[in-house]
């Protein structure tokens, strides 16, 4: 999978963790003392890609949230002035961590999104552009305007979301953005009660229709209503590099978890956007089901995790199979995840050959266990490894086929499209040099 697989991660153990305690106090645009460690303009040095030229110097975007009476600059997307929560001492010698609220109003033609991050993943984001609403290509938009699926009440599961017509293998069903997104480091860094406060308000600056539907999500039993929400809605995801955040992502949220799941999501952080993908066909009035557990989790943990995060006593065709069956399934999917790390492990030492066997097992045991890797992905890393091996014949072919299987797949981000073109433009020179034998 491309994206963390499992929805929301141990959330639950992190919003019921008690915070750092040497995090407190909310600074607002109308603070007069900003705490030590976030005066001056630049506290932040943005890491990581940062493309965006008026961001390299000050200020940052979060800074603005604590400077009074300074309106957010119309170099950053945001329509209300950020919020901030700071450090008021310092009592070790770790790095301090600034986190705001960030709103974009106008985010996806109105839907709007609201970020609680760093300055730094704030300032990464704005680089790559991901606020900027570009036109979807054609194939996106054609699948965007005719959904293959409805919301639907489900007996005894809630609401799910059920496919309109037959849905090939590796077809993008789905694309959401987020309403929010909230870093980790965050529910780690503060107290419980700042932190509920200042997701509920990162809620509430929302457009009213997403603000709407982000409450009318369905809860858990959590004591509190917004750990409640998130704790039975949120998805993960990874954000510059490490950054993992946790997501509502409204529609996505809707989708119910199988622990045979016939779907599967990725992410785009230069997009920000999650894509919901099947594993294989899936019929007319079937459901679309992901898992919220990653899928190599053992059946005892997995059904206690699914408990514990969700009260769900799951019942999908998977729980209820034999024994048999569910052990056949385990271990084939722990086989899977050792045959991806023994192909990298093989790359890395220059065994190519023995890379490109084992990628050809891994496929067959993932076809198996029905939860391929999407084609374009296989046949990358095939050109790549037959590339490295100098075998540029191969190479060509696979990059040729990965080209035309990303155009097809339609995703909004075009990365990994850019990606096998520029790899076909250096491998095709070489090749037909070799052929005409110069
Ligand atoms: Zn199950």
């Amino acid at each position: 999978m491309a994206t963390l697989g499992a929805r929301l991660f141990l959330i639950s153990g992190l919003l019921a963790a008690t915070a750092a305690p040497h995090v407190s106090g909310i600074h607002s645009s109308t603070s007069t003392s900003p705490p030590s460690a976030i005066s001056g303009q630049c506290p932040n040095q943005p890491a990581g890609r940062l493309e965006y030229d008026p961001l390299r110097k000050c200020p940052l975007p979060g800074v603005l949230g604590i400077i009074p009476d300074i309106e957010p600059s119309p170099e950053t997307p945001w329509t209300l002035t950020p919020k901030c929560v700071g450090e008021e001492q310092k009592i070790s010698n770790t790095t301090s961590r600034v986190h705001c609220i960030f709103t974009d109003g106008n985010f996806r033609t109105g839907h709007g999104t609201s970020l609680i991050t760093t300055t730094t993943v704030a300032a990464h984001l704005v680089g790559l552009e991901a606020f900027n609403d570009r036109p979807a290509r054609l194939e996106a938009a054609k699948r965007d305007a005719v959904p293959a699926y409805e919301i639907v009440e489900l007996e005894g599961r809630g609401k799910g979301a059920v496919a309109t017509r037959d849905i090939r293998r590796g077809e993008i069903i789905m694309v959401d953005v987020p309403a929010l997104l909230v870093g980790t480091e965050f529910l780690h860094d503060v107290r419980a009660h700042h932190r509920r406060r200042l997701i509920k308000q990162a809620i509430n600056r929302l457009p009213g229709k997403t603000r709407d539907e982000v409450w009318s999500l369905s809860r858990n039993n959590g004591e509190y209503e917004i750990d409640a929400i998130m704790g039975a809605n949120a998805n993960s995801v990874a954000i510059s590099d490490n950054g993992i955040h946790v997501g509502i992502f409204p529609k996505v949220s809707r989708i119910n978890h199988s622990c045979r799941p016939n779907a599967y999501y990725r992410f785009s952080e230069t997009r920000l956007t999650m894509e919901v993908v099947s594993y294989h066909t899936i019929e007319k009035g079937e459901e679309i089901t992901m898992s919220y557990v990653p899928l190599e989790t053992k059946r005892q943990e997995r059904r206690k995790y699914l408990q514990d995060n969700w009260g769900i006593d799951c019942q999908c065709s998977l729980c209820k199979a034999s024994d048999y069956d569910q052990n056949e399934s385990e271990a084939s999917r722990g086989r899977i995840n050792e045959l991806r790390d023994s192909i990298l492990n093989a790359r890395n030492n220059g065994f190519f050959q023995d890379a490109i066997n084992i990628a050809e097992d891994w496929h067959l045991v993932s076809e198996w266990e029905r939860v391929p890797p999407l084609a374009p992905e296989y046949h990358d890393i095939l050109a790549e490894l037959y590339w490295r091996k100098g075998e540029l014949v191969n190479a060509t072919r696979f990059g040729r086929m990965a080209l035309d299987e990303w155009v097809k797949f339609g995703s909004v981000d075009d990365d990994q499209l850019e990606h096998a073109r520029v790899f076909l433009n250096q491998v095709w020179p070489v090749a037909e040099k070799r052929r005409k034998g110069e």
